[in-house]
């Protein structure tokens, strides 16, 4: 029996577990095998809506277990802490739970052919003081924690301005003041999701007694935000984010990080919650697995193939890939790139199972598209007919950030059931609050 093992159920890995499992279903050679450190997926570029309130992380996330069951292949909970190339092992950490009790011990997964795609993970610089007092959206339990506490940071500001007996009664409104550092598509997507939060929660409440104010303050290190986006489309972002109240403050580097805030070059922006959205690089194991050569952000290097540039059985995809573009520059670490990749990794698969040479991956950029929550979208989509990227916004640039997520889960559901989960989204649109309160 051969073994497929893809390391990391995301963007890109989740899809190529689907697409191996639905194709070896009968194989009595093959087994496809999936590992994550997570019993679920959620899509990463939903995490900033999951810590707003936005989404409800339930609705969206799906169990591998129960997916792995429909779509043929298995699924093993666990880390991937190192990799023995030659004896072709993936070595799991042991887990323990809270109470530090073993639940399972170190795990090893043999392999023919192994897939690493366990992402990326913020980069915080080596800043002092990122670790310890910022929140970072790297995975549902971080989005969510981060959403606790700013329920519980409003309420706290609240109960100051609630009426409770003639005593206590405060006029002022309270301000909550939060901190984004980066002023990416993650730090920019969330500054504008917040806003959208404060309006839902306190905004429009008929009596002002509970209200809380959010101050918004999204710091950039460069002269723009998005630098990915045409400097016409940043500046339109920008606009959108001040007009509704959002303070943008670029070239402003920040040298460390307190509970009270961000200490800049020039001064100090004091903050109740900070949040770290400022670059990204691949998990620290991955700098030391048993040779495999990789770049300063922990990225394994791979070939045009997605090989690894050392190891001809192990195939590396999505952020964790550092790929060369042939017109110089690397694969941006995005979910239509880690898609591309499943789907080159998937072709390669069957062909060196055929002995057939394997083809060169060719990254193609369908555009970058941002939301501003309900305010606006922009972004920039490759246009094939004018040969250069064509700016929109407003409801279409809305519809076709959207139309991101329902190929993502066209991918992982097939037509049919995609359908479906769009209209039971709709439904649980109508029925359920706008934002999740608790
Ligand atoms: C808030 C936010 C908004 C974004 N918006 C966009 C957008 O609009 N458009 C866009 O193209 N991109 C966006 N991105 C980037 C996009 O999400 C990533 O580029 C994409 O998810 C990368 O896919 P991946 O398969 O490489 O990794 P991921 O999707 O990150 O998946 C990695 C998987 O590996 C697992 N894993 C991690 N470590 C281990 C380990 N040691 N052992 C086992 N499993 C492990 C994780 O649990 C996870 O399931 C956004 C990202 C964020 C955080």
């Amino acid at each position: 029996m051969e073994n497929i093992v893809i390391v990391g159920g995301g963007a890109g890995g989740l899809a190529l577990a689907t697409q191996l499992g639905n194709k070896f279903k009968r194989s009595k050679t093959t087994k496809i095998i999936l590992i994550d450190k997570n019993p679920s997926h959620i899509w990463k570029p939903l995490l900033h809506e999951v810590a707003a309130g936005s989404i409800d992380s339930t609705f969206d996330e799906l169990s591998y277990r129960y997916h792995g069951k429909n779509k043929h292949f298995n699924f093993v909970l666990g880390s991937l802490e190192t990799i023995d190339r030659e004896k072709k092992k993936l070595v799991l950490a042991e887990r323990v739970d809270e109470n530090n009790e073993l639940i399972t011990p170190k795990q090893y997964v043999d392999y023919d052919y192994a897939v690493i795609a366990i992402g990326g993970i913020s980069n915080d610089f080596g800043v002092p003081g990122a670790k310890d007092f910022c929140y970072f959206l790297e995975d549902k339990n971080q989005a969510e924690r981060f959403h606790q506490h700013l329920l519980n940071q409003t309420d706290r500001l609240s109960c100051k301005s609630i009426k409770l007996d003639s005593n206590t009664q405060d006029q002022s409104t309270p301000i909550l003041r939060i901190g984004i550092v980066g002023g990416g598509a993650t730090g920019v997507e969330l500054a504008a999701e917040l806003q959208h939060t404060a309006q839902g929660l306190y905004g429009y409440q008929r009596e002002s007694a509970g209200r809380v104010d959010y101050k918004i303050t999204l710091i950039e290190a460069g002269p723009r935000i998005l630098p990915a986006l045409s400097e016409k489309l940043s500046k339109a972002a920008q606009r959108t984010l001040e007009k509704i109240g959002i303070e943008v403050r670029c070239d402003t580097g920040v040298k460390r990080c307190s509970k009270d805030g961000f200490e800049t070059d020039n001064d100090t922006i004091e903050c109740d919650i900070r949040v770290w959205a400022a670059g990204i690089k691949a998990p620290p194991q991955l700098a030391k697995i048993d040779g495999l050569e990789s770049n300063k952000r922990n990225q394994l290097l791979v070939e045009p193939t997605l090989l690894s540039s050392n190891d001809d059985h192990i195939f590396v995809i999505g952020d964790c890939a550092s790929c060369a573009l042939p017109e110089g520059g690397f694969v941006p670490p995005r979910a239509q790139a880690a898609h591309q990749m499943a789907s080159l990794v998937y072709k390669n698969l069957l062909r060196s199972k055929r002995r057939k040479t394997l083809k060169d991956f060719r990254y193609k950029d369908y555009g970058s598209l941002v939301s501003l929550s309900n305010f606006n979208t922009v972004g920039g989509l490759m246009s094939g007919f004018i040969g250069s990227e064509m700016r929109i916004g407003g409801p279409i640039a809305r519809l076709a950030y959207l139309s991101l997520y329902r190929m993502h889960l066209l991918a992982i559901h097939g037509l049919y059931n995609s359908l479906l989960i769009a209209v039971a989204g709709r439904i649980h649109r109508a029925i359920k609050p706008k934002l999740k309160l608790h």
